[in-house]
């Protein structure tokens, strides 16, 4: 078995001793953050489950049959249920194919384990079908939903499952694991505090050199109030970005220019690898046109972007920046 992320082994434990005392319901809904290892944690339940020689701890033995069969993506006694390839929704034959699978004896000694992540992507006819499902559950059979917007799940999906919500881990526990992972501490740092705490989503960040795609916009932004670069050309290669990403990350440095300007120290900025670039450009720039830039982006924000408006969006609010307006 591989190892478990250790901001989840008491959570892991909690389920392990619900099974020991025979009070494993037949339904858990995993809900959280991205990020936060809930799926991994759904096949480390799985893999407790199906195991036929259960260490004390709980955790799957990784040796026996049941255990090989499900590390070599064969144990039938094990189901996971996800889109299917282009697909935006999970849908309805998909459900009742699990519902059959379900339905019929283990194959093994004990449960059967299906998954269903992301859960919140099922269409209404399969959410429909699925609790027809969780209403007559078979015996010994334990259905895992995964999902970061539970709130998306019907209301009497949700009410059936036992509902194990994940959090935020402890920063030093985070800090110690991702720097297991990534060499550079202040890397490790910015991405945890740009995935919110969650240290599975802060390890992609690094691995999509974020930490570096982000000293680049910034460095976009002085270039262009230093005449190196237009408005319009940065606005062109940003509105590439998904989700009007470097329009969300210059909010974030307005907001740290203006903690800066506010109490003359750096300390308290969120995003500290650029502390230098941000104090300079705090002093430079007037409070009340930093406020409004904060204002513009927010309107736009909440506007949502169409891939339509995204460039034109984007133009405004460099524009302004050009101005210093
Ligand atoms: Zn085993």
């Amino acid at each position: 078995m591989t190892a478990l992320y250790p901001w989840l082994e008491a959570l892991h434990l909690s389920l392990a001793d619900q099974l020991r005392q025979d009070r494993m319901p037949h339904a858990l809904l995993f809900s959280g953050n991205p990020g936060l290892g809930k799926l991994a944690l759904a096949q480390q339940l799985a893999g407790t489950l199906l195991c036929n020689a259960r260490l004390p701890d709980g955790q799957a033995c990784g040796k026996c049959p049941a255990c090989a069969q499900l590390a070599a993506g064969s144990n039938p006694d094990f189901l996971y249920l996800t889109l299917e390839e282009d697909a935006t929704a999970i849908k309805v034959d998909q459900v009742r194919a699990l519902a059959g699978a379900l339905s019929m004896c283990a194959h093994g000694q004990g449960f059967k384990v299906a998954i269903i992540a992301p859960a919140d992507l099922m269409n209404t006819n399969a959410a429909n079908s699925l609790l027809k499902t969780l209403e007559e559950p078979s015996d010994n059979t334990v259905l895992v939903l995964v999902s970061d917007r539970p709130s998306r799940l019907p209301a009497t999906i949700r009410s059936r499952c036992q509902q194990v919500r994940f959090n935020t881990p402890d920063p030093k526990l985070a800090m110690e694991w991702l720097s297991g992972h990534l060499a550079d501490a202040q890397q490790a740092r910015i991405c945890l505090e740009l995935a919110a705490g969650a240290p599975l989503a802060a390890l992609e960040l690094a691995a999509d050199g974020v930490v570096e795609a982000r000293r680049e916009r910034l460095g976009q932004l002085v270039d262009i109030l230093e005449g190196r670069a237009t408005a319009l050309d940065v606005a062109q290669s940003w509105s590439k970005d998904e989700g009007l990403q470097a329009i969300r990350w210059m909010r974030d440095w307005l907001m740290d220019m203006l903690r800066i300007r506010m109490t003359g120290q750096r300390q308290e900025i969120r995003n500290i690898d650029l502390a230098d670039a941000l104090d300079g450009l705090a002093r430079k720039l007037d409070k009340r046109v930093m406020f409004e830039q904060v204002d513009r982006i927010n309107r736009v924000l909440v506007a949502g972007a169409g891939s339509l408006n995204r460039q034109l969006m984007t133009e405004d609010i460099l524009l302004a920046w050009a101005a210093g307006q």
